[in-house]
């Protein structure tokens, strides 16, 4: 067991990537380390901090030991436009660069202030993505653990995916098998992350920087659970020298409806009360809840397809459409088309940012259609909600592969390959309103297949809670972790 009294004397530094996405399990994380009694400090910056201020002033309020350091932002110095802290508002593709540089930059700030603390860092768990951690936990002489927000499933792809490529090995078009992985996946070079098939702007100095930092580390924490992917989880585990914990679903740490709704961002949705009345109104496992996650760089054309997908299939429905560049154009649309007007008895649009975990939580829920974002695919699996998948971007197609292939408990839409962010508008359909209806019909059968499905995502949800609860594979795993660096202290004390 780990030793109560001196808890507290332990102090674990957070740092997450500035983006919307990896702010959010971290957050959750830090939650659940000060639970256990560990001093958490998160450090952020000024714009970002604000989006978390309610649930982490919720958190302090209730008694629990986490700290925020501020770091102030050199977005000018970068060369970014002012105000723009966060990945998800950049305002163009190109600017991924400088988003990099300012990143770079906090280094000596960070450095400073946690030399200034009085409870001195004993381990840091940063985002994957913040390379210069790496030389900051030689400086402080303690571990650095990374978090990069993907399931074992998808390092393993990864990994094995790295060795194709040093090899020459990726095709460039047609399917190929992933070799080494306990399940035949297949994949084309189009629906893979940038690494092995970059879009227009090449990055590939910061992913090697990145990637070079990343087998320097001493472990890694994963957002997944034991019993989702075991088979996984121990390849992987071997591959890191055991030094792997799996403590998620993160996301349920939120238990009270206040968390969940404030989760991320305050809902741009603050009818609390309304959307559950709207949601209470429908039948169980009845509504589609559909949303691409924090960035939503879905085209125009291709929320065209699929709000009619949606209103020809029939069910009820959630449609989140994000602020940003894209609003305009689909904003147009629906109102030129009337399709708002069309659905209102059965359609409820959240313009911003929804309360995901809350509504995915609803017993009317019947199916989500995600893009397959980690977080959200993970939490559409602890909701043990079956899933229709389309995904866009980044790793979605493994996590699509892994829900539809490995779990079974989702249905695909059908994209073809990655539309890079910020490259959106060269993308032509990929998927039409027949393939969207055709697949919400197939999760929402209640016979056959369908049900079968239905089945195995509820079984899944259950062993998601259970993981989570006391004595459960990830409570378990955070225990181990916190022993590790309590006694990494010891001895270098
Ligand atoms: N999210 C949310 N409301 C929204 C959009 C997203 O709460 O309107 C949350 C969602 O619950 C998840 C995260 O934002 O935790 C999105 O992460 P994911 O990895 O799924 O996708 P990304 O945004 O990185 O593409």
């Amino acid at each position: 067991m780990v030793s109560e009294s001196r808890l507290e004397e332990l102090n674990f530094v957070l740092i997450p990537l500035l983006a919307a996405s990896h702010i959010i399990p971290m957050v959750d994380m830090a939650k659940l380390l000060a639970q256990r009694g560990v001093t958490v400090t998160l450090v952020m910056t000024p714009l970002n901090a604000i989006r978390f201020t309610a649930v982490i002033d919720c958190a302090i309020g209730s008694g629990l030991l986490i700290r925020v350091l501020e770091l102030q932002f050199p977005a000018k110095e970068a060369g970014l436009p002012e105000g723009c802290e966060s990945a998800d508002c950049l305002p163009a593709l190109a600017f991924r660069r400088n988003f990099f540089a300012a990143i770079d930059m906090l280094q000596d700030q960070a450095e400073k202030l946690l030399q200034e603390m009085k409870t001195k860092p004993s381990c840091i768990i940063c985002d994957t993505h913040i390379a210069w951690t790496a030389e900051t936990a030689d400086k402080f002489q303690i571990p650095r653990i990374i978090f990069d927000g993907m399931s074992c499933f998808t390092q393993l792809c990864m990994h094995n995916l790295y060795i194709m490529k040093d090899q020459n090995e990726i095709p460039e078009s047609g399917p190929f098998v992933i070799p080494d992985l306990p399940d035949r996946i297949e994949v084309t070079k189009a629906q893979l992350p940038g690494a092995f098939n970059p879009g227009t702007l090449c990055i590939q100095d910061i992913r090697d920087k990145i990637r070079a930092a990343e087998n320097r580390a001493y472990g890694v924490v994963i957002n997944t659970f034991e019993d989702l992917e075991q088979r996984y989880v121990d390849k992987f585990r071997k591959l890191k020298d055991c030094r792997v914990w799996c403590i998620g679903p993160l996301s349920l740490c939120n238990n009270e409806n206040q968390d969940k709704a404030q989760r991320g961002n305050k809902a741009s949705f603050d009818k609390e009360e309304y959307l559950k009345k709207w949601l209470d109104f429908w039948q169980p496992e009845s509504v589609v809840y559909a949303c691409f996650g924090s960035l939503g760089r879905i085209t125009v054309v291709q929320f065209v397809e699929l709000a009619l997908g949606l209103e020809a299939s029939g069910c009820p429905f959630v449609l989140v459409i994000k602020a940003g560049e894209g609003q305009a154009p689909i904003e147009d649309w629906i109102s030129k088309n009337g399709f708002e007007k069309r659905t209102t008895e059965r359609g409820l649009l959240i313009r911003g940012w929804a309360p995901q975990v809350l509504i995915l939580s609803h017993p009317t829920i019947g199916a989500f259609l995600t893009h397959c974002g980690w977080n959200s695919t993970l939490e559409g699996i602890s909701a043990g909600v079956p899933m229709i998948t389309w995904p866009l971007f980044s790793e979605q197609f493994l996590n699509e592969r892994f829900l539809v292939h490995v779990l079974r408990m989702g249905a695909r839409v059908g994209s073809q390959g990655v539309m890079h962010l910020g490259e959106e508008k060269k993308s032509q359909v990929q998927v039409n309103r027949e393939e969207v209806t055709k697949a919400i019909t197939e999760v929402m059968d209640k016979e056959d297949e369908g049900k079968e499905r239905r089945k195995r995502a509820k079984e899944l949800g259950q062993r998601a809670k259970k993981a989570a609860e006391n004595d459960g594979s990830s409570h378990l795993s955070l225990t181990l972790l916190i022993k590790e660096i309590q006694e990494f202290q010891l001895n270098e004390s």
